[in-house]
């Protein structure tokens, strides 16, 4: 999935890092997030103690990750980087808290897929920046007390409700990212063809900023292909037909929606009649997972108001039905 907001190939990331802002003034859009960071950020720099514990949910490739480069950065520390899968082991995670040095940020990506073992060395660390671990075996194994340096943990996640209580309740600073609407895309977009030294106008950039889904991930992948086509089957320049061209050829309709998308509209509304249909038997229809659909597909859709999560199951929207050509049926509701 050429658009897929996922982790890509490894040219697709040397590719992000490439483009990630590096500081706070860089980081366009979401003012809310960076506003409460800015603030809190400045207080605790100011009395040279950990800034208070973040959590960052929303959608894939929205810049939870690039959030927390900017946090370290912001505060003149060291990032370590993990991932909840990627700990195994209480000594996984041991290991690298008790490498941080004063005022650090540990990066925990999908920090909902922390095993429940490893979740419970945590707590001490965020509450009072202590590890309990266990020493020797068997009869002669005894739990020890280690001290920590004071940390910030920065947790990202893309759904909020998947993590415990008892572990969000540890984060002092909850901040949900959105999507990014066309304007702002479309300074990402300006902002990251200057980096590639790639021409681009004003139609152009607000061209792939539409059909990015929201998300600066997606943006920032379509402009690479956009300006190979434009190289190609242009002067070079992505203007608003070649960007037009080049997204249609890629399969990224004119609203930005991509084939995944697509199918899954088209399942609801052509074998489950418009729904409401349960989010499992649409993913086994189309083959997909269900995890992945409410993670990455359904909530552009949603926010875009193509579709409806109600009790009894996905609805889509007459928008929908309009999207695909079919004349919705008469009924209540629609
Ligand atoms: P996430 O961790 O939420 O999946 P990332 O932080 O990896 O997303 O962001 C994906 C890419 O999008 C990054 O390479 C970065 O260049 C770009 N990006 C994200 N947010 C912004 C932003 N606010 N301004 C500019 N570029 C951004």
């Amino acid at each position: 999935r050429i658009v897929s907001a996922a982790a890509g190939t490894p040219q697709e990331e040397a590719l992000e890092r490439a483009l990630r802002p590096k500081l706070l003034g860089e980081y366009i859009g979401q003012t809310r997030a960076r506003e409460q960071l800015e603030i809190f950020i400045g207080a605790a720099r100011k009395r040279r103690e950990a800034l208070d514990h973040v959590l960052l949910f929303g959608p894939p490739g929205l810049g939870k990750t690039t959030l927390s480069h900017i946090v370290a950065a912001e505060l003149g520390v060291n990032l370590r980087q993990t991932s909840g899968p990627v700990l195994e082991k209480p000594k996984d995670l041991a290991a690298i808290l008790t490498s941080l040095e004063k005022n650090d940020v540990l990066f925990i990506d999908e920090i909902h897929r922390l095993s429940p073992v490893v979740e419970e060395i945590l707590y001490p660390a965020l509450e009072d920046y202590q590890i309990d671990i266990m020493i020797g075996e068997g009869p002669a194994a005894r739990s020890i007390k280690l001290d920590l340096q004071p940390f910030t943990l920065v947790g990202a996640t893309t759904r909020a409700g998947m993590l415990t209580n008892p572990l969000r309740d540890r984060f002092g600073i909850i901040a949900r990212l959105e999507f990014y609407t066309p304007e702002e895309l479309s300074r990402i977009v300006t902002r990251s063809a200057g980096l590639l030294g790639a021409p681009i106008d004003a139609e152009g950039a607000m061209e792939l900023a539409r059909r990015s889904r929201g998300t600066p991930r997606i943006a920032n992948r379509l402009l690479r292909r956009v300006r190979d086509y434009a190289e190609v089957k242009g002067d070079g320049c992505i203007v608003k037909t070649v960007a037009d061209r080049a997204l249609t050829m890629l399969d990224v309709d004119p609203v930005g929606f991509d084939l995944m998308d697509r199918k899954f509209l088209e399942a609801v509304v052509h074998r489950f009649d418009g729904g409401p249909v349960g989010l499992e038997n649409v993913a086994a229809a189309i083959g997909e997972d269900a995890g992945t659909i409410e993670d990455v597909i359904e909530p552009y859709l949603i926010q875009q108001g193509y579709l409806q999560r109600t009790p009894r199951g996905r609805v889509a929207t007459l928008a929908a039905w309009r999207h695909l050509g079919v004349t919705p049926p008469q009924r209540a509701g629609l």
